[in-house]
């Protein structure tokens, strides 16, 4: 039998060994870490700062004391609270949607998603950089999966040909991408993948994770900033990301919302969110699509100007090849006061290991400006 010992001697040869970082600190834009000590945190995403933000922990603590700590059951047992369906029909008001799904995590919400209105007659057809999380919902689905290159519109159309040919006449074809990249900080070409996957009968789903609370009106997404809220049949997203919160969420209609409740095991078999939680993603949601979310998102995109500009997103990479050398740096740049993660295989994909730096309104101007001199010097060129 394998020895796991021997296992984590592999992983750290080729430089893939993985070990926890402790916190001392809450999360925010300076943490204290148990080795390492104090530094500017520029590896969270939690973009508008609301992590530990006082306005959003008061909320927290209230609504613990209105509606309790824990959920007691999955949903359709007797898990659904009041405060699990008011957040999801203001959830579909915002994103134009006839109706709103909540799961546990983002992850859950994929996981359930994908496997509940595909199976093994229908075709996914999914971006190569598309998360884990999406990955592991369509090969779950047992559905015949098809992969494009990033943002590859011609080889994303000759998958739908081929699916065209493929399907039964009752079959789902189900395009998935992301609307920001969360390794690259790119975004998807929103407009023409509705055009293709409108023109080739096939369903949409995007994922918003990197996207809500930071692009479009009131951060409702790039969806949103499209004007194409009506063309993607299903807009996925977390509150774990700029929302400050945790907990994921799939937008649709009635009916596939319907279905999502009948069929996706992530929602059926986990026990409901907790309802303090439900209530203050509900309230919280004033903070960040209101009058302080756009506050928070113009200091965003002053930073994002001073570090990267013309950057599309709160994520900027800095692709440096190999393994040990993002270590190196990200180990560079720990010494001089900044956490910035070195990203490798399998999340990126061989060869492009690098640093992921992502922005948050709570960062100072001097913090971004002081990061970008300290990245001058410890990857000359980049
Ligand atoms: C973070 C992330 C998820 C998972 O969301 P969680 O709420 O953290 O489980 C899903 N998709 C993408 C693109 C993500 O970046």
């Amino acid at each position: 039998m394998r020895d796991p010992e021997e296992e984590l001697r592999d992983l750290a040869a080729a430089g893939l060994r993985r070990t926890l970082r402790r916190l001392d600190s809450p999360q925010g834009p300076a943490i204290r870490l148990a080795e390492g000590g104090e530094c500017l945190n520029f590896s969270s995403n939690d973009y508008l700062g609301l992590a530990n933000d006082a306005a959003l922990k008061s909320l927290y603590q209230h609504h613990i004391g209105e509606s309790g700590a824990g959920s007691g059951a999955s949903r359709l047992v007797c898990g659904t609270m009041a405060a699990h369906l008011e957040l999801e029909d203001k959830l579909a008001a915002l994103k134009r949607s006839e109706a709103a799904l909540t799961f546990t995590s983002g992850f859950a919400a994929a996981t359930g998603t994908i496997p509940a209105l595909c199976g093994k007659d229908d075709i996914v057809i999914l971006d190569k950089l598309c998360h884990a999380s999406l990955i592991d919902g369509a090969r779950l689905s047992g559905a015949t999966m098809r992969v494009f290159p990033h943002n590859d519109l011609d080889r994303l159309a000759d998958h739908l040909r081929w699916a065209a040919e493929k399907r039964g006449p009752n079959s789902r074809v189900l395009v998935v991408t992301e609307s920001v990249f969360s390794m690259d900080g790119d975004l998807a070409p929103l407009a023409a993948i509705c055009e293709l996957k409108d023109a080739h009968d096939a369903l949409l789903l995007l994922d918003e994770a990197h996207a809500f609370g930071v692009l479009g009106p009131q951060g409702r997404g790039l969806a949103s900033a499209l004007g194409l809220e009506g063309r993607v049949d299903l807009q996925m997203g977390t509150f774990s990301k700029a929302a400050g919160l945790s907990g994921g969420y799939v937008c649709a209609s009635r009916a596939t919302v319907d279905l999502l409740v009948n069929r996706a095991r992530s929602f059926i078999y986990s026990t409901a969110p907790s309802p303090a939680l439900a209530a203050t993603i509900r309230d919280g949601l004033d903070l960040v699509c209101g009058p302080v979310g756009d506050r928070l998102r113009a200091a965003l995109s002053r930073h994002r100007e001073t570090f990267a500009p013309g950057t599309p997103s709160a994520i900027v990479p800095v692709i440096l090849g190999e393994n040990e050398t993002a270590l190196a740096a990200s180990a560079a740049l720990l010494e001089r006061g900044f956490l910035v993660p070195a990203i490798r295989y399998p999340t990126v994909p061989r060869g492009s290991a690098r640093l992921r730096v992502t922005l948050s309104a709570a960062h100072r101007e001097e913090d971004v400006t002081a990061l970008k001199k300290a990245l001058a010097e410890v990857a000359p060129g980049r």
